[in-house]
């Protein structure tokens, strides 16, 4: 394999991390140009000790300031910079040659289209930037030759569950997409248990170790949801040819149905590692460090329908895809909004769908044909939301 030069953009996060874990296994095949995060310091100072990277970012100043300060004195001479430009400048940075976007939410779109743009191999986690610019995004990948790789689990396995070209993938004989969802906690629960659900709660995901925004994500479906958008825009499919099937095991990590009768599914234990390690190293495998499944100890593996009535935020994203245009990034934005209330305990769990499919009717859907349109559309969406909100807590 050549070696890659790569820059992990959220690099504290829960996918930062598990990247790390799996270039720490390969130190021969990557280096490290940058590392970009948020605004733990202390986190990102263990990393560029650790990796030594040319360059660490963090958005905030203080954070950044704290940072400098401790890499000097340690004598680490990484440089640091500050803000998001500086984000977008280590993603398209000429000695890269591949991005990983796993910025949580709409903050990291332009990093991401930045990569896009520059021809990067990008390991795509940051669903939600192409939730808003899918469009956008894959016909930039198209005209850069960017390969877009998924790291999200159930659509690495649809990839790797796909007919392979020496470019990506090709649909040859597919009838149906099948993505597979854990249910998150809350599966079979009724809507009035539902109206009480806590935050802590909402936090405990039964298979899946994430952050805090994916993980109330998939507890309300909508985590779901920006997947079937995220998978149409992938593979080039419509919302009508994707099929969501409820499996709380989370083994099997989607399947794809081909037209003869076949099926073919990927399967492996719940560890992000496997989806970083295989988009990092395609068309080779790579050790990831997680171990093979044992199916003498599986037990039942079952699939049942979505429960739309209690959770319509998946039957929303349904709904905004097909709408096209802005809605998806309407969706996203009313939903980011919707969490971080939720999380600060400002909103209850159902007034999450009801807040954003007001948004949803509210806002104007327009074709989403450049970034300033996508921005404004979130910008807008974002202005609805808290509106409503504020009106369900008065
Ligand atoms: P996380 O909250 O654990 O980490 C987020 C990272 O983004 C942190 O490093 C944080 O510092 C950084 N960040 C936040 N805001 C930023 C900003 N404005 N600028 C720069 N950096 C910023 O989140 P996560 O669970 O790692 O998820 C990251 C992305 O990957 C999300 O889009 C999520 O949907 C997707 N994803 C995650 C998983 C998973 O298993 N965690 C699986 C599939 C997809
Ligand atoms: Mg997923």
């Amino acid at each position: 394999m050549t070696p890659q030069v790569i820059s992990v953009l959220g690099s504290t996060g829960s996918i930062g991390t598990s990247t790390l874990a799996v270039l720490d296994r390969h130190p021969e095949a990557f280096s490290v140009h940058a590392l970009a995060a948020h605004s733990r310091a202390d986190d990102l100072f263990e990393q560029c000790l650790k990796y030594q990277p040319d360059v660490a970012v963090l958005i905030c100043e203080d954070a950044a300031a704290k940072l400098r300060a401790a890499l000097k004195a340690a004598d680490c001479a990484t440089v640091v910079k500050c803000g998001e430009q500086a984000v977008v400048e280590v993603a398209e940075a000429e000695s890269v040659t591949t991005v990983v976007a796993a910025i949580v939410g709409a903050a990291g779109l332009r990093s991401t289209l930045a990569a896009v743009a520059a021809g990067k191999r990008l390991l795509l986690a940051n669903k939600e930037s192409l939730v808003m610019s899918g469009d956008l995004l894959m016909s930039q990948a198209k005209a850069s030759g960017s390969l877009v790789m998924p790291v999200d689990s159930e659509h690495n396995a649809i990839f790797q569950c796909l007919p392979q070209t020496e470019t990506g993938i090709d649909l040859a004989g597919v009838e149906k997409i099948l993505l597979t969802a854990s249910g998150g906690p809350f599966r079979n629960w009724t809507k009035e248990a539902l109206s009480v659900v806590t935050p802590q709660q909402a936090l405990k995901h039964p298979n899946w170790s994430m952050g805090p925004k994916i993980t109330v994500d998939s507890s309300t479906l909508m985590n779901k949801g920006l997947e079937l958008i995220e998978a149409c825009h992938l593979f080039s499919v419509s919302a009508d040819d994707v099929q969501v099937l409820v499996h709380p095991q989370s083994v099997v990590h989607s399947m794809v149905a081909y037209t003869d009768g076949s099926v073919i599914a990927q399967l492996g234990r719940p560890d992000m590692r496997t989806p970083i390690a295989h988009a990092l190293s395609w068309p080779q495998r790579i050790e990831s460090g997680v171990q093979a499944l044992d199916f003498l100890t599986l037990s039942n593996l079952t699939f049942e329908a979505p429960d739309l009535d209690c959770f319509p935020c998946l039957r929303l994203a349904f709904e905004a895809q097909r709408a096209g245009g802005t809605a998806p990034a309407v969706l996203n934005a009313a939903n980011e909004v919707c969490v971080e209330a939720f999380l600060d305990g400002r909103v209850a769990f159902l007034q999450l769908p009801e807040t954003i499919e007001y948004t949803l009717s509210h806002a104007k859907i327009t074709p989403a044909a450049d970034l300033p349109t996508i921005i404004e559309a979130d910008n807008t969406a974002r202005e609805i939301a808290r509106e409503k909100l504020g009106r369900l807590a008065s």
